[in-house]
């Protein structure tokens, strides 16, 4: 399987020009790339291959007015017009159907909030002895390596974000022989996972999980950023520096999701033999009202998470259908009995009399549509039946227990 890895990177100020170099001349290379593409699209011409651009990079580097190309890893050059080949590769694709529609390449600018260069084997790119990342035409950079790498990556990729911090990210492959000990009896070996609105996750056994509090924490500070901004006179040097304070809180809220997600993700793995969760569909979905708040939450970057660890780790990965009607259905008794409005959270099944929690049921539905043996008890919303907290379990404002602590990877 394919892992991502991403550490921070903290070059110096040499190092940092000769990056932005890197990035400037990168984006040129596929900037001239894309327009004569379009300028032989125009003019009724065949499609330029890839071998004739390379061509024309050569030559252009002969040229005065290109000559600077030359001061840059020619592999950066080559993998920018690779870039340029996926573009149009999925364009063409989404053209034809095979994936989602999407818009034709676009030129590259050097305000996009999101440069980056690779480096590949070609490049001779090098981890150091001393741990540094020793990249072609720009120097030994440091990096802060967060974890281990299970392997030796080929291919490096340098990234500078908006927040004006880089990052150096590798694409390694891991086996699946770190299976973790089967999961203990006590512990519900099966779960389902509904993602609500009201919560981030509710889970069949009737565990409803919030956002953590250093995540609240990010999200309020990036809103009061995002006022302070909107305050400042356009144009001013108060409302740069206040824009870039936007970006960091910004990159602030993304790091503490994504830390959310994993310890989250790695908690319910390491805890079940198997999970079951709804298909989102995101994109279907992302049309909605709902639309807001489904990116905030981030769903299906954690759904991304949870079923990798899931093939990981061995555990098995449900993915039941988006059209599975999981809160028109009593989970008590199976009787379908309509969709109701999401405004309410709580009713009486007609048929058994049972009196249903609307995210607990749903999560048992996910967990029973995908065939795995849950107590469907949980859902039910009786004082005697009130969910038992589990370990590090606080209490939400509205009475349902709430996981406040996940113990990190
Ligand atoms: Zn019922």
């Amino acid at each position: 399987m394919q892992l991502r890895y991403s550490f921070r990177m903290y070059p110096n100020d040499p190092q940092r020009l000769a990056l932005a170099r890197a990035f400037g001349c990168s984006r040129v290379v596929y900037n001239d790339a894309l327009r004569a593409r379009e300028t032989a699209r125009t003019a009724g011409l065949p499609f330029v291959t890839s071998a004739e651009l390379s061509k024309q990079v050569t030559a252009a580097k002969k040229t005065e007015e290109r000559a600077w190309l030359g001061e840059v890893s020619a592999v950066v050059l080559q993998q920018s017009l690779r870039d340029l080949d996926t573009a149009y590769r999925n364009f063409f694709d989404s053209l034809k159907g095979k994936r989602p529609r999407m818009g034709a390449p676009r030129f590259k600018s050097r305000k996009d909030i999101r440069q980056a260069v690779r480096f590949t084997a070609n490049a001779r790119w090098k981890i150091t002895t001393g741990g540094d990342l020793s990249l072609p035409k720009i120097g030994d950079v440091r990096v802060k390596w967060s974890r281990t790498l299970p392997s030796t990556p080929s291919t490096v990729t340098v990234v500078k974000d908006a927040a004006g911090r880089y990052f150096c990210s590798f694409v390694v492959e891991t086996g699946q022989d770190e299976t973790l000990p089967k999961a203990t009896p006590e512990v519900a070996g099966q779960v389902g996972i509904d993602l609500g609105l009201t919560h981030f996750a509710i889970l069949s056994d009737g565990t409803k999980i919030d956002s953590p509090r250093f995540l609240r924490r990010a999200e309020k500070k990036l809103k009061r950023e995002q006022r302070r901004l909107s305050r400042k006179t356009k144009g001013s040097s108060n409302r740069t520096k206040a824009r870039i304070k936007v970006a960091r809180a910004h990159a602030q809220v993304a790091d503490a999701r994504r830390e959310f997600h994993h310890q989250l993700s790695t908690k319910l793995i390491r805890e079940n033999q198997a999970v079951a969760v709804e298909d989102l569909a995101v994109k279907g979905l992302a049309r909605t009202r709902m639309a807001k708040s489904i990116h905030d939450a981030g769903w299906s970057s954690f759904l991304t998470m949870l079923e990798y660890k899931a093939v990981r780790y061995g555990r098995g990965f449900h993915r039941i259908g988006r059209f599975e009607p999981t809160s028109q259905v009593c989970s008590q008794c199976g009787i379908k009995d309509g969709p109701k409005p999401l405004n309410i959270r709580v009713w009486e099944c007609r048929a058994c009399g049972a009196v249903l929690d609307r995210d607990i049921n749903a999560a048992v539905n996910v967990a029973k549509a995908a065939g795995l043996a849950v107590s469907a008890c949980r859902a039910r919303v009786r004082p005697e039946l009130v969910p038992a907290q589990r370990e590090e379990a606080g209490t939400h404002r509205d009475g349902q227990p709430t996981v406040v602590g996940i113990p990190s990877i």
